[in-house]
């Protein structure tokens, strides 16, 4: 009984002195939100991608390793064509059985298929074996025959798939039936690190998985960060203007980073489940600006099926998401949200005024 007692105490004075610590900090706030300006980073190559972090919050750099642990615990879940990843195991299960996955893998899952619901398709969460056929990107790319095109295309539809949310199993019903969520993948998970940075009490940080990029807070003197947007004709690095953002995430896409030449004719990566080609036309690259980085990512491949102004106006119709559109001619189209806030920075673009 003593005993008892004397534990209860000792659990109410540690918690005393927990909330007590956490007011000093509170009080004068400077350590909760003191940052570095050497941050705690690091870079690894990941998902076939360059995956950086950098913390800016003074004291956590152990946050740093956790960060990269999450990605690579989702990356062994979701990546494609990969031996022992839930994605492949339901994409060998076609036509003949549902597969269990985990609350991770089902939480992509929907999110793919609800991006193909709300764009009819366009975004496509099955589009496996036509992005298979194609190779875009990998050393095997070529332009299919017509015929193998035609194969596929039966395999391209979103509503084959059965989900059941008790029991987290998913089942692709025809055999040959693949999802791809190369589209989709790199923004599940950049919002994943951000909670995990989040729930480790980072203030300050940049997240950046080869192109979806999430600013955290402000940087060491208190202001937005300023983020530059690539320019997609040339060689990582350059960038065609800025804009200052705190706590969202940019997603870009272009149309040069990955794509096919035969005989002239550009094929790039993003491609059209009805006609078995890559959409065509006059968008060059794209950035969505967003709270979350998955809905970045299925908007810019939603965007390449739109064209500039379809794209402009739809994304317009998008609550608290902004866009950024470069055509073929170099011209910049900005959404309405991003007005005197985005400069343009490299004199061989032009910002176009909307409307
Ligand atoms: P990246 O950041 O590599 O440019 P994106 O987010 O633009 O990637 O997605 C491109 C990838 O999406 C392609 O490589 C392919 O795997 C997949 N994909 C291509 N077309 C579609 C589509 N219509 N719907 C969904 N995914 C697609
Ligand atoms: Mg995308």
């Amino acid at each position: 009984m003593l005993k008892k007692i004397i534990l209860l105490f000792t659990a109410v004075m540690f918690t005393f002195a927990l909330s007590a610590c956490g007011n000093t900090s509170d009080e004068d706030g400077t350590n909760e939100n003191a940052t570095i300006s050497n941050p705690y980073s690091d870079t690894e190559f990941l998902m076939g991608t360059v995956v950086s972090i950098s913390i800016f919050s003074e004291g956590k750099e152990e946050v740093l390793e956790m960060a990269f642990d999450r990605v690579r615990e989702l990356e062994g879940k979701v990546t494609v064509n990969e031996e022992g990843s839930e994605i492949e195991e339901i994409n060998m299960n076609a036509g003949i059985a549902p597969v269990t996955v985990s609350e991770d893998t089902f939480n992509l899952i929907e999110a793919g298929l609800e991006f193909s619901e709300y764009s009819n398709g366009a975004f496509n969460a099955v589009i496996g074996p036509l992005t298979q056929l194609w190779s875009i990107g990998f050393d095997d790319a070529r332009k299919p025959e017509q015929r193998e095109i035609d194969e596929v295309l039966p395999l391209l539809n979103y509503q084959d798939v059965e989900i059941n949310r008790d029991e987290r199993t998913v089942f692709l019903k025809k055999e040959g039936m693949r999802f791809d969520f190369g589209a989709l993948a790199k923004g599940f998970i950049t919002d994943e690190v951000v909670k995990v940075l989040q729930e480790n009490g980072v203030k300050s940080a940049i997240i950046d998985l080869g192109g979806n990029i999430y600013v955290m807070g402000t940087n060491t003197q208190g202001n937005e960060w300023t983020v530059g947007i690539q320019d997609p004709f040339s060689a990582r690095g350059s960038v065609v203007g800025n804009f200052p953002a705190s706590n969202l995430s940019i997603v870009t896409s272009g149309v040069y980073e990955r794509y096919l030449e035969v005989e002239g004719v550009t094929y790039h990566h993003i491609l059209n489940s009805e006609t078995g080609f890559p959409f065509d036309n006059d968008i060059a690259g794209v950035s969505i600006i967003s709270e979350k980085s998955i809905d970045g990512d299925g908007l810019t491949t939603i965007a390449f099926a739109k064209g500039v102004e379809e794209g402009l106006a739809f994304i317009e119709t998008v609550d608290s998401v902004e866009a950024i559109f470069i055509s073929h001619d170099k011209d910049v189209y900005i959404t309405s949200g991003l007005e005197g806030k985005f400069q343009v920075t490299n004199d061989e673009f032009t910002l176009m005024e909307s409307n």
